[in-house]
């Protein structure tokens, strides 16, 4: 049977390349740059609510890194140091063995030294911490946007809720579709690179993980205005071809969550800006909507009828 040091020496044990001290001590020791401000954010996986328990433990370990480089992401920040705690019920080799190379790939994808964590016994549960650095005063807060400013989403959102929709046998997808569905939800990718090239751009911005009409609610409230989303510009395409259900499609472009993409906010002026950069990042970039002093969301749908939208996130302590 391992102890819990040979297993934080097998498994949780990597290279740093832009840490002091690493693993194995005390505490890290780390150097934030000159000028730049520190931005720290924590979120925690559990087994049942954020992942199926019986789930590809890589991807399991891809995505507790990943949901936490988002943050930085959201924030404009350049992600650089993570920590890991963990639970684990039992010590299953193969399966931890998986989970770290797979937290350890993600890690690696976005240039993220993983520095320390806990490693104890208990139910099923994992809580990553990330350490981002951005310019003191550039960081793209939730409270910045303004009425008359443009809204927009990256990605595809959707994808995630429709994978998860087909994980639990309630969908069949296209066939085509199945792969990157199950993508979006099991490996979605912090959009790092975008997160970055809108500082001094993006007026507020947020990433994701609860619902689109969820998230965008917070971003209101901070930001005290609300939003008209044009439904003739949500990128729906997607979604539709894999489920084949207009109905569907739109419900979890709106309310599913897990894709991790970027909404933002930006005023009018940089549209030419923003559509280049979708280019150059390839990655689409939709402009869904314009923000205004009266409170809401109102979706404009093609045919001119209009309706109000309830701004619910997934809450895990709501009724
Ligand atoms: P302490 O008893 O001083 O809190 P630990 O015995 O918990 O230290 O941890 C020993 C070292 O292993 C520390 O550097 C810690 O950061 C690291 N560590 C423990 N668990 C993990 C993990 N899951 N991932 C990465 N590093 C870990
Ligand atoms: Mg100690």
């Amino acid at each position: 049977m391992s102890s819990e040091f040979d297993l934080i020496a097998r498994h949780f044990t990597r290279a740093t390349r832009q840490t002091d001290l690493g693993v194995g001590d005390d505490g890290a020791l780390l150097r934030p740059q000159a000028g730049m401000q520190l931005v720290v954010s924590t979120d925690m996986l559990v087994a049942g609510t954020h992942f199926l328990a019986d789930a590809d433990p890589h991807a399991i370990g891809w995505k507790t890194a990943a949901v936490n480089i988002s943050d930085m992401a959201a924030m404009a920040a350049q992600p650089r140091w993570i920590t890991l705690a963990l639970a684990l019920p039992t010590v299953d080799e193969a399966w931890l063995a998986a989970f770290a190379e797979g937290f350890a790939a993600c890690c690696a994808a976005f240039d993220v030294d993983w520095i320390g964590g806990d490693t104890t016994r208990g139910p099923l549960n994992l809580c990553a911490t990330v350490f981002g650095e951005v310019p003191a005063g550039e960081a793209v807060l939730r409270s910045g946007a303004r009425a008359g400013e443009d809204l927009w989403i990256s990605g595809r959102p959707g994808l995630a809720a429709l994978g998860l929709q087909q994980l639990l046998g309630q969908r069949e997808l296209a066939a085509d579709w199945r792969v990157p569905c199950l993508a979006a939800l099991h490996r979605p990718q912090p959009r790092v690179a975008l997160g970055l090239a809108l500082r001094g751009l993006a007026t507020a911005m947020l990433d994701v993980s609860d619902g689109l009409l969820g998230d965008l609610g917070h971003v209101l409230e901070q930001s005290h205005c609300g939003a008209l989303l044009e439904e003739a510009r949500l990128p729906l395409a997607e979604p539709f071809a894999a489920c084949q259900d207009a109905a569907a499609a739109r419900n979890a472009l709106l309310r599913g969550g897990d894709d991790y993409e970027l909404l933002f906010s930006a005023p009018a002026d940089l549209r030419a800006q923003i559509t280049a950069l979708s280019v150059q990042l390839e990655l689409p970039l939709t402009r869904i909507g314009q923000l205004r002093e009266e409170s809401g969301i109102e979706l404009l749908a093609a045919d001119g009828t209009r309706s109000t939208l309830v701004a619910r996130a997934y809450d895990h302590f709501g009724a």
